[in-house]
């Protein structure tokens, strides 16, 4: 036994488990070697990115009160705007999720008479209240704001003829959600969400195009902005923020609709020349630059998941071999012992928390007891190692995160051993 393998038995992993994670591993090495490969491209245009911006020692320094002249956080904008190839953007600890900056997006761009469609299915859980398609005290409906839905084809593919057909006059904003959510549907890449922005921008092209982003972020080379989405929108607890950011989220688009946006957030004559940045830009920077290498360790443990629970004969989305456009993995594990026993595994290899043990509980929004585990320096960070799962067919768990690669190998070791223990 060499010493690593004595450490993880001392942390309660047993011997075949350590086996066949090594054999899982053992052929993953191009895969690997393909996101690292990703992960310097994408680092290599994060830093130059800053450098064009020319960030300083001072643009890490916060400002107080209104906030006016924060370069600090006019400079972060302009180095988001850089990395997106967008004409701006609005990042800002005032935006307080990634629900709140598509919201702002939505209300900031939209106006009573016009239609919002969603040509990819039901958007996330949050944005149904936002939209009003469950009722809800301000929605977009209370503002007389229509939406309109096109459901994805069996096979997940866009349907275009339906897509067609339900853009009309009154059309002004399509939003396309890039990653599943919790969905079980596939997440789709950023050449597939170009093909659709095409598509609908050839009907109209002033329809504007905006896309959630949350958990795509570094996944891949370009992101939506570069394929025509005039909006492209996430949270700093998700990839962007490199597990630094303790709050935030972040519009990257056309200048017009990043100002529509801005005066949403705060009013209507103040936009982008109030909210000052406090004492976060320096972790909101810093968190930018780490953003690339932790995506990467997110995917690979989201890959040896997928791999290793794959192998022990659980459904698993997406499965082993296919290409990944996002963080989330899914694992169908078939009965809430499991589904309870892979939770308590994430959670005891938490850093924080880790002596907790999770248990299911009522959710507002939710029908079915949820159990959720994490044990995160950032409250509710699901860049950090972290998984939930509803308690009700066909029991399966969403797995994401993992600051490091190394901690998000143990932590689905940790993970995979519980469900053997009941097994
Ligand atoms: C996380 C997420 C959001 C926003 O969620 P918040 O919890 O408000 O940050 C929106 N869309 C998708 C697809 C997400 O994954």
């Amino acid at each position: 036994m060499n010493d690593i393998e004595d450490l993880f038995g001392q942390l309660g992993i047993k011997e075949e488990t350590i086996k066949k994670s090594n054999e899982v591993l053992a052929g993953l090495e191009e895969r690997f070697k393909a996101i690292d490969e990703t992960a310097l491209y994408n680092q290599l245009k994060v830093v130059k990115a800053m450098q064009d911006a020319r960030v300083s020692e001072a643009c890490l320094m916060g400002t107080t009160g209104y906030g006016y002249n924060d370069l600090g956080r006019d400079t972060l904008e302009e180095v988001y705007a850089n990395i997106f190839k967008t004409e701006a953007a609005l990042v800002r600890p005032q935006i307080t999720c990634g629900t709140h900056a598509l919201a702002i997006a939505l209300m900031g761009n939209l106006r009573p008479g016009d239609e919002l469609l969603s040509p990819a299915g039901k958007p996330y859980d949050t944005l149904e209240e936002v939209i009003g398609i469950r009722d809800s005290r301000g929605s977009l409906k209370e503002y007389g704001i229509t939406y309109r839905q096109v459901d994805l084809l069996s096979d997940d593919s866009f349907d275009y003829d339906a897509i067609k057909k339900a853009i009309n006059e009154k059309t002004k904003l399509v939003t396309i959600q890039r990653s599943k959510g919790y969905q079980t549907r596939k997440t789709f890449s950023v050449k597939e969400i170009g093909e659709l922005i095409s598509f609908v921008k050839n009907i109209n092209s002033d329809i504007i195009c905006m896309v959630d982003n949350c958990y795509g972020e570094f996944t891949e080379r370009i992101e939506p902005s570069e394929v025509g989405a005039d909006m492209t929108v996430g949270s700093l607890i998700k990839n962007p923020g490199g597990g630094l950011a303790p709050i935030g989220g972040y519009i990257a688009g056309r200048k017009e609709c990043v100002e529509n946006a801005a005066v949403r957030l705060t009013t209507p004559g103040l936009g982008r020349e109030v909210g000052a940045s406090l004492d976060v830009l320096r972790s909101l920077y810093q968190g930018m630059f780490m953003a690339p290498t932790v995506t990467a360790s997110a995917l690979k443990s989201a890959i040896f998941a997928s791999c290793l629970f794959e192998d022990a004969g659980y459904k698993v989305v997406p499965d082993s071999k296919a290409t990944r456009h996002d963080i989330i993995q899914a694992i169908t594990l078939g009965s809430p012992e499991k589904v309870i026993a892979f939770c308590k595994g994430i959670q005891s290899a938490a850093p924080v928390d880790g002596f907790v043990s999770p248990e299911p509980s009522d959710m507002p929004g939710y029908d079915d007891p949820v159990i959720m585990a994490a044990g995160a320096f950032v409250s509710g960070s699901s860049i950090e190692l972290s998984a939930d799962g509803p308690i009700k067919e066909p029991y399966a768990v969403y797995f994401q995160g993992g600051l490091t690669w190394e901690h998000g190998k143990f932590g689905i070791m940790k993970a995979y051993q519980k469900v053997l223990d009941i097994e």
